[in-house]
């Protein structure tokens, strides 16, 4: 019997990519799961294929930038299950461009989701976290540590989301949440399909390589282990690592590489 077997794990950001990807990997070592996105036909599909026949798995139609969808969903998962082991707040999304081709209100659209739908998310669960001395997951990315040319909204949020989790991780200890820092280099998902209106287009091509992608079921495997580790932060791909590495201990080598190779992220 696996660690996570009769665990219930509420996954935001569910119905694709890397969401999705934790809640087949979840359901195959036997976790209970309460799914939340706003495409709940996907939602209904993934809980039929992870557990055709008994009620193991919970789907909601959620916006987390609302907060009523939060509440709503996280009671009635409370009152079936009658608790909730692990919060993974994933829901996001990218938005690009430079500063002058944006608007303030560009900024908060993404942040509602990013920043304030992974606050919603920890608001609504909190409580349960704390009854069951849970764990908290929050999914930031490589770009919580470096940010790039035409990318300043998105960085920004994975930048505030780095934080968060270092205030939680101080502050949750006393009531025996722990709180994980999730940082995903290149993973092959929808999310670079989005435009900036949030639509998505699956026909357009993912600008980056292959070769530097991992695979959203990989990444799920990666993030199981680093939580049943108790990790306080994975982060993931090799490049990303030395990415990171380099940012924290050698910056001026970094920004003297992101300006010889003019490397900016293309809206
Ligand atoms: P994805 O394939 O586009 O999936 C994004 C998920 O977020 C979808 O399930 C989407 O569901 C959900 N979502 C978006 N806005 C939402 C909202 N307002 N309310 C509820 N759900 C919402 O992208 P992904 O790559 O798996 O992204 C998951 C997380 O990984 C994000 O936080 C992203 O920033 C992070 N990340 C990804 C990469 C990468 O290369 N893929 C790298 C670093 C970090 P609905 O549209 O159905 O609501």
């Amino acid at each position: 019997m696996s660690d996570f077997q009769d665990r219930v794990v509420l996954i935001t950001g569910a119905s694709a990519g890397i969401g999705a990807a934790l809640a087949r990997e979840f359901g195959r070592k036997g976790a209970k799961l309460i799914l939340l996105a706003r495409r709940i036909d996907r939602l209904k599909e993934l809980a039929t294929e992870i557990d055709p026949t008994s009620d193991r798995v919970l789907t909601f139609a959620c916006d987390v930038t609302k907060e009523e969808d939060l509440e709503t969903a996280v009671n009635f998962a409370r009152q079936h299950f009658g608790k909730i082991d692990m919060t993974i707040a994933n829901a996001g999304w990218s938005l690009k461009g430079d500063l002058q081709e944006l608007k303030v209100s560009d900024y908060e659209r993404l942040w509602n989701t990013n920043v304030f739908g992974v606050l919603r998310t920890i608001y609504a669960t909190l409580d349960a976290l704390k009854q069951s001395r849970g764990k908290l997951a929050i999914v930031g990315s490589v770009k919580s540590y470096i940010a790039l040319a035409g990318d300043s909204p998105y960085s920004m949020s994975k930048f505030a989301l780095r934080a968060l989790c270092e205030s939680l991780s101080q502050e949750l200890a006393a009531d025996g949440v722990s709180v994980i820092h999730i940082c995903p280099g290149y993973v092959a998902t929808e999310i670079r399909q989005i435009d900036n209106r949030g639509i998505w287009d699956e026909d357009s091509l993912d600008p980056i390589s292959p070769r530097l992608m991992m695979s959203a079921d990989e990444a799920a495997k990666q993030i199981i282990q680093a939580i049943d580790r108790g990790q306080k932060e994975l982060v993931m791909s090799n490049y990303g690592k030395l990415v990171v590495w380099l940012k924290c201990y050698t910056p001026w080598l970094i920004s003297w590489l992101i300006s010889i190779f003019k490397i900016k992220v293309k809206s």
